[in-house]
Order: structure tokens, then sequence, then C-alpha cells
């Protein structure tokens, strides 16, 4: 096999990297940095632009740039993370045939994994013009906490860049990969990764090349867009109470703001203050209406405090889950571009009382992480081995609605598990088996990651059959899950699908039609 890169596909930015001569090394583009722009667009003579190209133009084309996805993949339309985004962001988000966001361009309509597909195309150039030779293989990171669904979107996003996904890892564990490479000490890590669109907390144990994740926990929709979305607020409030307009509709003044807020706050992770300056952002009888004020740290601090308080009870639950108290934790590494903002590294220090640890550049990290991984795999690193766990806890419905968990949160992957369960009806001929992930104790209020029935069950008295169903999650978190009637030896599987997404108005009404084929622990 020839070369395995390794990517990191950021919310904001992705980063490539590769193993030469045994060390990490990350890729710059051809235009000599070594993050790239997460962003998409098609510009009006129809030329598809991606990376910084398509960025820069994002403010006179914003219909028509895309940015992130990572927000939207592998989520349901309905979901409230696509609806909130849909508010925000000035290009066009449908609903797709299997209720997936889609989205909508001049030229026509993309799925989410069709655009991380054409940036993770790019990224693979990237190496590709580096290394002067193809490449098919590639570790890719996801959030920690992404469930089965948006890992699976991922894996297709991959495959549609041509690329062979020989894994998919977590960030937080790429990190410590790349932390931990030539440290031979018995430590005991945190890493908070705050990054565009996502939070990741993960605590990990390492000792001779072997890093074991003890815990991870985190928000799939919690991250620096979150607090542009802030001062977006902010400033919007303040122009339509100045000048008694609404900006919300008008896309192109939405991008410039959006584009001043990140600017704005950027700067003051460095300075006190800053003036955010648009003119021309609005016209009316009066004329043109300008917009221009002043934001000072302390009140940007305030407008997100709450955001920063909630990555603080995702830590509390984290070290919770590993087991370990704060005292425990040897270093605390911080990563993703939203963590550099003054108040977010005082939170970290403030709650594990140490400073958080300098030497890793946090763009570039989980990349690094992600090639040794790679090298790892196909036999080129020796030293390493990731033992990575599983964010959300897996099980099926049972009778009543009920959550019944066969592999808990934070559970070293891979993992198999099986359970007898059995039918509540006399001669029941079919069971419906409904597999979800989370950790609510209805069923319904978790990801529904697929369904399949098994039937031909032979007529037996409600509670007799033996029905195995057996859980897989592999090495990249991704779920399969098979039933097999114990006495006849039928079987059905699936690996489950990200296409398989339902509405919880359909699963009511599945749940209604279905109560024939309930199905329960058996004792
Ligand atoms: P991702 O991995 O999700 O792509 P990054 O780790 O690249 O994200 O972080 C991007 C986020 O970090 C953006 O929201 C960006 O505005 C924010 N960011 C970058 N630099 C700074 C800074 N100096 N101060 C505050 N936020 C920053
Ligand atoms: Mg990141």
């Amino acid at each position: 096999m020839g070369r395995v890169i390794g990517i990191d596909l950021g919310t904001s930015n992705s980063c490539v990297a590769v193993v030469e001569d045994g060390r990490p090394i990350v890729i710059p583009n051809s235009g000599g940095y070594k993050i790239t722009p997460s962003f998409f667009a098609v510009s009006p003579d129809g030329q598809q632009l991606v990376g910084y190209p398509a960025r820069r133009q994002a403010i006179t084309n914003a219909a028509n740039t895309v940015f992130a996805t990572k927000r939207l993949i592998g989520r349901r339309f309905g979901s409230a993370e696509v609806q909130r985004s849909m508010e925000l962001y000035s290009y066009g988000i449908v609903e797709g045939p299997n209720e997936d966001p889609r989205i909508e361009i001049v030229d026509r309509t993309y799925t989410c994994a069709e655009v991380s597909g054409i940036i993770l195309g790019e990224m693979k150039r990237i190496a590709e013009a580096y290394l002067g030779d193809s490449v098919e293989a590639a570790v890719i990171t996801v959030p920690a906490y992404f469930n089965d669904t948006q890992r699976q979107s991922t894996r297709d996003a991959g495959r549609i860049a041509g690329l062979d996904v020989l894994r998919i890892i977590n960030e937080p564990a790429a990190a410590a990969l790349a932390y931990g490479m030539g440290r031979d000490a018995e430590e005991k890590i945190a890493i908070y990764d705050l990054g565009g669109g996502t939070f990741d907390m993960s605590i990990l144990e390492m000792s001779d090349g072997v890093v074991e994740v003890l815990a991870t926990a985190g928000d799939t929709f919690l991250g620096g867009e979150d607090f542009d979305r802030r001062i977006v607020e902010h400033l919007l409030a303040g122009f339509e109470e100045e000048n008694g307009i609404d900006l919300r509709s008008d896309s192109t003044a939405m991008q410039r703001l959006k584009d001043a807020a990140e600017k704005a706050k950027c700067v003051l992770s460095l300075r006190d203050r800053t003036e955010i300056n648009l003119p021309f952002i609005a016209s009316d009888g009066g004329g043109a209406r300008h917009l221009s004020c002043e934001l000072r740290r302390d009140e940007l601090e305030a407008l997100v405090e709450d955001i920063v308080d909630e990555t603080l009870r995702s830590v509390e639950r984290c070290v919770r889950d590993s087991g370990l108290s704060n005292e425990d934790i040897d270093h605390v590494v911080v990563v993703g571009g939203q963590s550099r903002m003054p108040m977010v590294q005082q939170a970290v220090t403030d709650y594990f009382e140490q400073r958080p640890h300098k030497g890793v550049n946090p763009d570039e990290v989980v990349a690094l992480g992600a090639a040794i991984q790679g090298s790892a795999l196909v036999g080129g690193t020796q030293d390493v081995l990731l033992l990575d766990v599983t964010p959300l806890s897996l099980g099926i419905s049972t009778y009543g609605g009920h959550f019944t968990r066969l592999i808990d949160r934070n559970t070293t992957v891979p993992v198999n598990k099986s359970h007898l369960f059995t039918t509540t009806r006399d001669d029941q001929a079919a069971v419906k088996i409904r597999v979800l992930q989370g950790e609510n104790e209805v069923a319904l209020e978790n990801d529904l990651l697929g369904e399949f029935v098994l039937a031909g069950i032979p007529p037996a008295p409600k509670g007799e059959p033996e029905i195995e169903v057996s859980f897989d999650i592999d090495s990249s978190g991704i779920v399969s899950v098979s039933a097999r009637d114990v006495a006849t030896g039928m079987e059905q599987s699936i690996t489950v699908n990200s296409k398989s997404t339902l509405s919880a108005e359909e699963l009511e009404l599945l749940i209604e039609e279905n109560s024939l084929f309930d199905v329960e622990f058996k004792a």
C-alpha cells in the first residue's frame, strides 16, 4: 500500500499530515498555509472553489458559499441544530429524501457528505502535490462525541473523495497520540478541544506508546460558531435599535456581520477593545446606513459566559466518568482555535488548578495524530496503540418504549456484546429491533440509528422464544447489529446505515404500528 495520510476534517479548517522518516509532519497547501478553510463555493461563472479561494469570496457570493457542513452532517433536517444553522447561514439548506439536510446552491443540491467529500478531495490533492505521488488511503478524525450516523456520513465523504478510509478516529485521541509520541512517562492527561463547531473533552492514560481513553464527553453543536453568533445577535439588536432596520433577511449583510464578528472575536483574544465598522450595510428612505461600534473584551465575555460554562459541565462529567479526580490529571492539553480566547484558557486553568500545556500547536496536533495512526495501521509506526471508547450508550427499544442499554458509554472499542430477548405476545411471529444511541431512559429521546424486523418466529407462548441480539462497534465507532432466533437459527443483520434517520412523528407512528412486534428482555 502507498502512503497513508491523516486528515483533520474541521468545521472551520482542515489539516492534512503524513509520517515521513518516522516523524509526522503537516503538509502545507499551495499557498504555504498549514490549514485550509473547510469552505466550498461555486462562483458566478460556475467554477468550483475550495479552501481559501472559496473563503475569500464568501461575502460577495454569500448564497453560494458553503461552510460548517460538519454541523449538519449526519443530522436530521428537522433537528434543532439544522434549524438553527438555517437561520444563521446564508446558503440554502433544504430537506433531502432521507430527511437529511442538503445544501442548495446555484448549480445544484449537494448532500453534506458530498460537500465534505469535496473538502477531503482538496486535502488529498494537497498531499499528492507535496508527495509527488497518488494517495489512496487515509485516517480521518471526527469529534469523539459524533454518533454512528455522523461517523458513517464522514466515512462516505472519504469514499466520495476517492479515499480508502482505513479508520475514523476521535480528534482528542489523535491529539493524544501526537502529544504522547516520544514521551514514555506514564501520564494521565485531559484534552479540551474547542473548535469552530464542536466541543470535545477526553481523559486519557498514556504509557509506553499505549494511549487509553478513559472517558469522553462533549457537544457536537458547540463551538466558535456559537461565539460568533452571539456577537452577530448583539450587533443586529444594536443596529435595529438605532436604525429600526432588521438585517436578518439580507444574506450579504448577514455574511458581512458574521465575518466582522469572527474578526472582532479574534482581536479580542489579544486586546481589550476593538472597532467594528461595516459601511453601507443597509439603506432606507434616509439613504445609506453604516454600522459602527466598539466591542470590549468584557462585553464579549458577558455574551458568551454561559457557553464556556456549558463546556465545563462536560469537563466535569468526563472527569467523573473517568473515575479520576482533578488532582490525578498530570497535564491538560488545550486544542482548537476557540480555546485561544483568554476566558476559555482561564476557565480551564481554574477548573484543573493548573496551566494548560504549551508545546503543542492546537491547529495541527489532531492531523499529526491521524497520520501517526495511519502509519501504525499499515505497519510503519510500530510503537503506538490507541484504545478508544464509544461516546454514547448503545441499545434497543424494548416494551413500553424503554431504552435497554447493551453497551454503556465509555466502553473501549472494538466491542461485541449479545443478549437474549423474547416476545411479549403469544404466537408473536416477528420482532422489530430498533437500534438507538444516547443516554435517555426513554427510547424515543435517543438517536435512532436504524431498525429491522426478524420474522418467521415459530408459534410459542410469550416469553418463550429466544432471540439473540448482538451488537458490534468497530474501531472506527461504527455500529452493526444482528438478531438470531436461537430455535431456528434464522438471522437478520444490518450495518446500521445513515439513511435510516426518521422523524419523531414517523417514529411514533411506527411504534403504534409495530406494537405487535414488541420485544422484551429474556430472564
Ligand atoms: P475546527 O477544528 O472546528 O475546524 P478550529 O480548531 O480551526 O476549528 O477553530 C476554529 C475556531 O476558532 C473558529 O470559530 C475561530 O473563529 C476560532 N478562533 C481562531 N483563532 C482565534 C482566536 N485567536 N481567538 C478566538 N477564537 C479564535
Ligand atoms: Mg478541530
